[in-house]
């Protein structure tokens, strides 16, 4: 499965608390991130993570391309929404909309990416691997 991971500056240490505690689940899919989500990921982990640009950069815009294409199977997507300025920023409005247009598993919350992550581990969400 192709996962997506994507924090905002707030979320990041959150993030990377998740990824350790689920390197065994993580470890054994295909992983990408937006930049600086991934470089502060792949220190903390060792994980391999392939990184797209920064989200400032447009790394953002990148992964709603790879979405739209079905080339992303879950995203984890750690919002912050009292504090980022970008919390409305239209990339991020528009990688939640085609994540729903295209029926991809999208968790903004962490007790969300504790719901998916258990799925994934369990299979789950293997109904993706049919989407071309
Ligand atoms: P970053 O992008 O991982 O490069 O910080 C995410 C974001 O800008 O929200």
């Amino acid at each position: 499965m192709n996962i997506a991971l994507i924090a905002h500056d707030s979320k990041k240490e959150l993030m990377i608390q998740f990824c350790i505690a689920y390197y065994g689940v993580l470890s054994q899919h295909n992983l990408c991130s937006t930049g600086t989500t991934g470089k502060l990921v792949v220190e903390a982990t060792g994980l391999k993570i392939a990184r797209h640009l920064s989200g400032s950069q447009g790394g953002v815009q990148q992964l709603v391309s790879r979405v739209s294409c079905n080339e992303i199977d879950v995203l984890f997507f750690f919002r912050d929404p009292l504090n980022a300025p970008e919390d409305n920023h239209p990339d991020d409005m528009n990688l939640m909309r085609i994540c729903d247009v295209n029926t991809v598993p999208l968790a903004t919350n962490i007790a969300t990416g504790e719901a998916l992550i258990h799925a994934l581990e369990r299979g789950d969400l293997d109904w993706r691997k049919n989407m071309i």
